[in-house]
């Protein structure tokens, strides 16, 4: 399998081809290896169209899902940027070339562990990864340029507004337990918050304090 080539058509027909326009998540797409994100078995998968398992109950998300929530951050390069749900590492590789730091959150050990040897192969440097609960954010590093939730969550947490500098963008999926709408909100230089509705989609639960209970399925 070539992935070079596999990689080029995910690029053109899912991303470009769906109204993805930030030159910048383009050519990251282009250059990050998706395949080294998920087990060796499914390789052959990881430039097609949908989300994959990665263990723990968890997935990789959709390439164009990851395509869709980073463009609507709007980044230039110069942002700090709060993620929660590190998962395979994927999306926390696309932001740490679009932003200057990322500081991403991950509750389940395992995954954390996997995604930051794929990172540091890849040698980006500029992410610091954290085991926690994090639907509370991070406050020792707040505020953040941009947050990126990538589990589904009942309703916006408080603590991402707190966190979220003038200017910032949170970008989350909130509904239903296996169904949501990707939201958006810009922090207003009033302090007030505009919220738009960006499309529907389906994440895995965002599990904690100010998330879902665990229900010991996912
Ligand atoms: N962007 C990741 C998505 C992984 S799925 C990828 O494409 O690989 C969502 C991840 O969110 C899972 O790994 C899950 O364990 C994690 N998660 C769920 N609730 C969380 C919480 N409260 N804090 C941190 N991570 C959480």
């Amino acid at each position: 399998m070539d992935f070079a080539i596999a990689r080029r058509r995910m690029v053109e027909q899912q991303i470009v081809a769906r109204g993805v326009t930030d030159v910048r998540v383009i050519e990251a797409m282009k250059n990050i290896p998706r395949h080294l994100f998920v087990e060796v078995g499914l390789q052959a998968h990881a430039y097609s169209d949908s989300s994959l398992p990665i263990g723990a109950k968890q997935t990789i998300s959709q390439p164009y899902m990851v395509a869709a929530m980073s463009a609507a951050l709007e980044l230039q390069g110069h942002e700090r940027i709060l993620e929660v749900g590190t998962g395979s590492g994927y999306q926390t590789a696309l932001l740490a070339k679009l932003a200057k730091r990322v500081y991403s959150v991950e509750r389940i050990a395992i995954l954390a562990g996997r995604a930051r040897k794929v990172l540091d192969q890849l040698q980006l440097s500029n992410v610091n990864i954290k085991i926690a609960d994090g639907t509370i954010g991070w406050k020792d590093q707040a505020p953040f340029d941009g947050i990126l939730v990538a589990a589904g969550s009942p309703e916006i947490p408080l603590s991402y507004l707190e966190q979220l500098d003038v200017g910032g963008k949170l970008v989350l999926p909130v509904g239903d337990r296996d169904q949501q709408i990707l939201v958006r909100v810009i922090r207003q230089q009033d302090g007030s918050f505009k919220k738009e509705q960006l499309m529907g989609c389906r994440f895995v639960p965002l599990i904690g304090e100010q998330g879902w209970e665990d229900e010991g399925n996912g």
